[in-house]
């Protein structure tokens, strides 16, 4: 959540800094690296972003299931080394 909030600040951060400065200095003479920056800084922002929601979606947190007490767990490993500890199986 923080990570997607971050990314979201970095692309706007990135878009404001881009358009700014490219409608200033349309030719891009003597300002060509700031608006390339911010167009970077957009980029990136965006794909902190999309990493951040993509890896909260597809966060495996209940996904195995103790069949004697419920518990969920993120790896069938887990799910294993779970059901000797406290099943005895
Ligand atoms: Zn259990």
């Amino acid at each position: 959540m923080q990570m997607v909030a971050f990314g979201v600040v970095l692309l706007v951060v990135g878009v404001v800094v881009a358009v700014l400065f490219g409608l200033t200095d349309i030719t891009g003479r003597t300002h060509a690296i700031i608006p390339a920056g911010g167009i970077g800084l957009a980029v990136i922002g965006a794909l902190v972003a999309a990493l951040g929601a993509t890896s909260k979606k597809s966060s495996p947190t209940a996904q195995f299931k103790c069949q004697a007490c419920g518990a969920s767990f993120g790896s069938q490993e887990a799910l294993n080394s779970h059901s000797k500890d406290k099943h005895g199986k």
